[in-house]
């Protein structure tokens, strides 16, 4: 297949250049980027000009909450700081999925993804009442609606013993089961530090190490996570995993809002990611951190609020711009680079940018700008211009998987009404405080 005469822009990463210029994709990678003409037989696609660039990544989301949109709130009194935001909605929301709202958030969660033009996540999965094959049914979604993913499950001591241990075990089966698939990686998951008990900070860390993979946890979402790991476990925050060896170049921290400078500090001599959720944040009250501000890698998620990462990229952007942080388009377009960097190099794939060799996963934007774009002003359109709104074609694998509002391969209507009515079967689930299975 080629792609012709499209304006490319070859890496979200500060620096990446644009030119005019053909993609030719073969057996789902990039072949040849330049001046190329078609060969006989070959499917080609005139661009004209519109805006071909990488697919986006989330750094950082829960796929279920994908039925969580427009749910109602339960209690009469309103949360009061962060942990009752998880008592009183997420907790109780995660604990009513079962085995097929797991599978159908998964599905849609990924088809609203490709909309927005983002064709891998780096996902968070907790379903206390359904954990058993949970991270498997996500990476089967991931394969049938062609989206990337990098999974993990939340474990956690906060549904009692024998919920911690299944949640392990599902950590190890899923690690060994997705080894080698270009659709699915896995990663250690572990809720946040408060809510895990020493021995449960060891069984993590036993696992990180026997499958090689790096701990995707919170840290820090506010003040709480501190004060209740001291108040209940008596560990140190950023200690309690250094010492384990679960900060390290390949661990994933959300949030990290509520920490100190030589937190800052220790956390990006030890190599680890954090993902900065600027709407999440901001939603939660939960305070502002300029990620742009934090020495070492940082990348950009939406924590379950969708999965559009150019207007997370603005949230970012807009927040820092009111703090008077250094925020500029290049901070915004190093956390995107740093979504992809993540999430290919754990699928072996070289991905997230438009070269040879790379994966066949682009974007092709309905984008006409009024005002001329090249290398040196592509972030001003990215920041003041270009919107999901522009997404026209989506490729993953160099197969066509989004094409203005339709889904080829994919009935799209049926799959929202089976999602509408597993919401609203989990609604009700949730009302009655009862958890399946
Ligand atoms: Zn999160």
């Amino acid at each position: 297949m080629l792609i012709r005469d499209a304006t490319l822009l070859l890496d979200f990463a500060p620096g990446g250049a644009v030119l005019r210029g053909s993609v030719r994709i073969e057996r789902g990678r990039i072949e040849a980027v330049g001046a190329l003409e078609p060969t006989a037989g070959e499917t080609v696609i005139e661009a004209a000009g519109r805006l071909l660039t990488p697919g986006l990544v989330c750094g950082h989301t829960h796929l279920y909450s994908a039925l969580a949109r427009g749910m109602p709130f339960l209690d009469p009194e309103p949360p009061r700081n962060f942990i009752e935001t998880l008592q009183k909605i997420w907790w109780r929301l995660d604990r009513a999925l079962d085995d097929e709202a797991v599978e159908i958030s998964a599905r849609v969660g990924m088809m609203d993804a490709l909309r927005w033009g983002t064709v891998g996540l780096v996902d968070h999965h907790a379903s206390p009442a359904a954990i058993d094959g949970s991270l498997g049914r996500i990476a089967d979604a991931a394969e049938a609606i062609g989206v990337r993913v990098s999974t993990c499950y939340e474990v956690s001591d906060r549904d009692g013993e024998a919920v911690r241990d299944a949640g392990l075990r599902e950590n190890a089966r899923f690690a060994a089961a997705t080894a080698g698939s270009p659709w699915a990686s896995a990663m250690i998951g572990a809720h946040a530090s408060f809510t895990l008990s020493d021995a449960s900070l060891d069984a993590l860390a036993a696992l990180c190490s026997t499958y090689g993979l790096g701990l995707h946890i919170h840290l820090a979402e506010g003040g709480d996570d501190r004060e209740q790991t001291r108040a209940r476990h008596g560990r140190a925050l950023i200690e309690g995993l250094a010492t384990r060896g679960l900060l390290g170049p390949k661990t994933l921290l959300a949030h990290a809002i509520d920490v100190t400078p030589d937190e800052l500090e220790q956390i990006a001599a030890a190599g680890a990611r954090v993902a900065h959720n600027p709407a999440s944040n901001l939603n939660n009250r939960v305070g502002f951190r300029p990620a742009w501000a934090a020495p070492g890698t940082v990348l950009l998620g939406t924590d379950g609020i969708g999965a559009d990462m150019l207007e997370a990229g603005r949230t970012a952007f807009f927040r820092g711009r009111e703090a008077r942080e250094d925020a500029s388009p290049d901070a915004v377009r190093a956390m995107l680079a740093a979504n992809a960097e993540l999430l290919y190099s754990q699928l072996g794939l070289v991905g997230g940018r438009i070269a040879e060799g790379a994966a066949a996963d682009l974007v092709l934007f309905d984008y006409d700008p009024p005002t001329p774009l090249t290398t040196e002003n592509v972030g001003g359109h990215l920041l003041f211009g270009l919107s999901s709104a522009h997404v026209g074609q989506v490729f993953t694998g160099g197969v066509l998987r989004y094409d203005r509002g339709q889904y080829p391969g994919l009935d799209a209507p049926a799959e929202m009404a089976r999602a509408r009515d597993a919401a609203d079967a989990l609604w009700r689930r949730m009302a009655a405080g009862v958890t399946h299975g």
